[in-house]
């Protein structure tokens, strides 16, 4: 096996299977001359870093409609910014977005460094972004390593060492594959083929173009790699969130600008702990004096750790609160939403 072989098998493939995304230059269009907008690639990598493509393709659409320049996401004010990332989850990816476009709009003209290391220097640029924009709107020869990419390389070369400490040797058998030849199109190939064939359960290796190469599949296990070291498991705090309304009014509160879900619209709640809130600690910590009644509670996962969130509604009236029309709860982040969501039904 070279690598020439197995680039040119890889590469074929994509030119036969390339998936259609709102925001890529497909091969064909690609070998016209057809070359990718920067801002578009960069702000489909920075969403999909945090979530799935049909989760992330509405809200690129949405994006991109509504500014459809840097310069016009730039100009806009935080808190429209931060609604429209609501239910994107990270929204410290969505300030660091901000601080990215204005950077470019005020010190770049509107126009976005056109080599890695220029990328790299943008505030809140990092450098899975940086060589994904690189290769993909400019063409240099840049590694693109994601996740995904990082099993495709761990299963090829069958390599042993577990995950999390084994990423600069997958980082290094990845750049020995890359060439100044279609670097956008081998980035895009090696993502497609993470996302379609080599599926992190389940690989689709009588399907694989590469399957021949794979040693991985030599071993009869594709699926054991990447190897891990064994997780230690979530810590899981508690919470109470209080849904006080005033007619078809919500009250809401903004949180802080700094930690999680900063500067986000919320529901007002308790802090986050290990241990669970009594009722009498509940009812202490409530944003008003009201009539507050148990309308059950909602399970949510965030990446370090996971909550419960015990909820308490009451009708009632309080200074300071951010009233807010049942209809526009739509732009809570997700924890919220679904505590608002069940909180509302529930009967109590
Ligand atoms: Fe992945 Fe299977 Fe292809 Fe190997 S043969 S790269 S494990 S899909």
């Amino acid at each position: 096996m070279t690598p020439e072989a197995l680039r040119a098998r890889l590469l074929a493939w994509y030119d036969a299977n390339a998936r259609d995304l709102p925001w890529r230059v497909g091969p064909a269009a690609h070998r016209a001359g057809v070359r990718a907008d920067p801002y578009r690639v960069w702000l489909s990598e920075v969403m999909l870093q945090q979530t799935t493509v049909p989760h992330a393709a509405p809200y690129f659409l949405k994006f991109t409609a509504r500014w459809p320049t840097v310069s016009d996401l730039a100009a806009e004010d935080d808190a429209e910014v931060m609604a429209a990332w609501a239910g994107l989850g990270y929204y410290a990816r969505a300030r660091n977005l901000l601080a990215c476009a204005r950077a470019v709009a005020k010190d770049y003209g509107g126009v976005f460094p056109d080599t890695e290391d220029g990328l790299r220097a943008l505030p809140g640029l990092g450098p899975y972004t940086a060589a994904a924009v690189a290769a993909i709107a400019f063409d240099r020869s840049a590694n693109v390593v994601d996740g995904n990419v990082e099993r495709v390389i761990a299963r090829l070369f069958a390599v042993e060492a577990p995950l999390p400490d084994v990423k600069p040797e997958l980082k290094s058998l990845a750049a020995g594959l890359v060439r100044d030849e279609r670097p956008g199109d081998w980035a895009q190939a090696l993502m497609d083929l993470g996302a379609t064939v080599c599926r992190p359960k389940g690989p689709l290796c009588d399907r694989c173009p590469v399957a021949e190469f794979c040693a991985g599949l030599a071993t009869g296990e594709p699926d054991a790699y990447p190897r891990r070291v064994a997780k230690a498991p979530r810590p899981h705090r508690h919470g109470v969130a209080y849904i006080l309304t005033r007619g078809s009014e919500v009250a809401l509160v903004r949180r802080p600008p700094k930690g999680l879900l900063g500067g986000m619209l919320a529901l007002p709640t308790t802090d986050w702990r290990g241990m669970g809130w009594t009722d009498e600690e509940a009812r202490a910590a409530a944003p008003a004096a009201a009539d507050w009644r148990p309308v059950g509670e909602v399970e949510h996962g965030f990446t370090h750790f996971t909550l419960t969130l015990r909820l308490l509604r009451a009708e009632g009236e309080a200074e300071g609160l951010i009233w807010t029309p049942r209809s526009g709860l739509d732009a809570l982040p997700s924890v919220f939403l679904k505590a608002a969501r069940a909180g509302l039904t529930n009967l109590l």
